[in-house]
């Protein structure tokens, strides 16, 4: 095993299991509710203050990324992810970028009025918004702090028009890759749409491209790098996600955790190899 501390490019946080969207298929909801460990606000807490605070953590890392879920009905559950944004937003930013990803404006919203302004007007980096809405609002929230990054599935672009309109207020682009769960089928019809849009992103938005406004889901990037160079993607080496549990896995698309304690947990993440095997990218 590696000395640490290891350096990182990012971390992303799915501080909960409780979505209030329950998407079908979601790699959330994938993982059994039996085999759900307990979430804990102290883990969180503790380990914020180490990526923010601390200098000599177990880690470092270029960015963290925390899922704002949209919230449950059930009210203890929810006010539990209250309360991880809350932590988040007051960590101070250094070295360290700031990033929230939420699927829609009105998902944030639904956290109330003054964690909506402060996350706006707070210093997080960046906001990544799914489900992206022209309106007045919206424009004009993404005038204040963050940078807005539109994550958006090929289903989203809607044509020519809404994209461009889109494009003259939003900082950047990230077209995604529909996955599945890693092991488990991929569908083909999803990388024919990816390709397409990608495609017609290459052709209408050349100039966007060349600037680093739009880009494309890593993943695939990975699939074109293994049949050049014979190397796959770079989970476990230079990002890892962890989950409500406190495990961790290299690939965001990985249930099939193990159960180990947390602090075990971190450090069997940053081993010196791809978590490549059961993705089906490859297969491609
Ligand atoms: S293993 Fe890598 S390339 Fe495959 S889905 Fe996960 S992050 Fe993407």
């Amino acid at each position: 095993m590696r000395k640490l501390p290891v350096h990182l490019d990012a971390v992303s946080i799915q501080p909960s299991w409780d979505c209030g969207r329950a998407c079908k298929g979601c790699y959330l909801q994938n993982k059994s509710k039996a085999n759900r460990g307990q979430q804990s606000l102290k883990w969180f807490q503790e380990l914020f203050r180490s990526i923010f605070t601390e200098t000599h953590s177990l880690f470092t890392t270029k960015q963290v990324t925390l899922s704002v879920d949209k919230l449950p009905a059930d009210h203890r559950r929810a006010a539990f992810m209250e309360e991880i944004l809350d932590i988040f937003l007051m960590q101070p930013k250094g070295l360290t970028e700031k990033h929230i990803t939420v699927h829609s404006r009105m998902d944030l919203e639904q956290y109330g009025p003054y964690r909506f302004l402060k996350a706006f007007q707070s210093e997080l980096d960046w906001i990544s918004v799914s489900k992206i809405h022209n309106d007045y609002d919206t424009r004009t929230l993404s005038n204040m702090g963050p940078r807005i990054n539109w994550n958006t599935l090929p289903a989203g672009i809607r044509g020519y028009g809404f994209c461009a309109e889109t494009l003259s207020f939003v900082d950047h682009l990230h077209l995604l890759l529909e996955k599945p769960v890693l092991g488990q089928d991929f569908n083909r019809i999803a990388e024919i749409d990816f390709m397409k849009t990608r495609d017609f992103l290459r052709q209408h938005f050349p100039s966007e491209l060349r600037q680093g406004k739009i880009t494309f889901d890593p993943c695939h990037m990975a699939l074109e790098g293994y049949y050049t160079k014979g190397w796959g993607c770079s989970s476990n080496l230079r990002k890892i996600s962890i989950w409500p549990d406190g495990t961790v896995t290299g690939c965001p698309y990985d249930s099939g955790r193990e159960e180990l304690d947390h602090e075990e947990s971190l450090v069997m993440a940053l081993r010196d190899e791809y978590d490549w095997e059961r993705c089906r990218i490859k297969e491609l």
